[in-house]
């Protein structure tokens, strides 16, 4: 199986609120950034990494790669987008065309576990899609103008993670659908679950969190000390 990673940190981290963009925020002293794409870089079946930064930092990046861990498998970094989908569109485009698995990662979850990524990437050689995902804590409320319109079960309730791993003709395919049709994704899944194509579930680990408010960062730093 030969995988190219999308690493997306283009994300302006407006939650967050640091000076610096999120993606370079240090976690045990090196960028969440680095840490996303030496997660990746650790597994054999990941062959290219394209990571992609917000346009004004591709600089800073550049300064940082010959460090990373697995700098041999980076390409040169690419500019997001607006949105994180323009994002993904962005690192989609810059993959030659003979790479047939995309995996696609935020930088904000820098905990991913290299074994996790080998799950998810099985699982996707068997239906062309798959994703990590846990089941979720708490019970889910739909909500609408501050009333509750429904519980969901919670049951049936998982939190979408990454990577999420697809094929790449196949994600190309949902991308150009949701685009003819102006919808937004806040995940990739969810661009290929529009065209009706089966996308597997793979349990992950909760760690693997998405840095978005400063306290992720504590807890965050907290799981990588106690791993060490
Ligand atoms: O905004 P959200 O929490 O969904 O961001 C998830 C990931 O997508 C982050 O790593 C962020 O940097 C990235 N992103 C991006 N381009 C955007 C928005 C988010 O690459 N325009």
């Amino acid at each position: 199986m030969r995988v190219a990673a999308l690493v997306l940190a283009a994300g302006r981290g407006e939650r967050f609120g640091a000076p610096i963009p999120k993606a370079f925020l240090p976690l045990d002293g090196r960028p969440l950034v680095v840490r996303a794409i030496e997660a990746l870089a650790a597994r054999p079946e990941v062959e290219r990494i394209v990571p992609v930064l917000p346009a004004a930092d591709l600089e800073r990046f550049a300064a940082l790669a010959p460090d990373v861990a697995g700098a041999e498998k980076l390409a040169p970094p690419v500019a997001g987008g607006a949105e994180r989908q323009d994002s993904m569109r962005a690192g989609l485009a810059a993959l030659p065309a003979e790479i047939e698995w995309v995996a696609v990662h935020d930088a904000a979850r820098p905990l991913v576990r290299p074994e996790d990524v080998g799950r998810v990437l099985a699982a996707a050689a068997r239906t062309g899609a798959a994703l990590l995902a846990v089941p979720v804590r708490d019970t889910l409320k739909r909500v609408r103008e501050g009333r509750v319109a429904e519980t969901l079960a919670r049951a049936e309730c998982w939190a979408a993670q990454t990577p999420q791993v697809f094929r790449a003709a196949l994600l190309r395919e949902a991308l150009a659908k949701a685009e003819a049709e102006g919808f937004q994704g806040t995940d990739d899944a969810q661009l290929v679950e529009r065209l009706g194509a089966a996308v597997e579930i793979v349990e992950g680990d909760p760690a693997n969190l998405k840095v978005t408010w400063p306290e992720d960062l504590v807890l965050a730093e907290a799981i990588w000390r106690q791993r060490r």
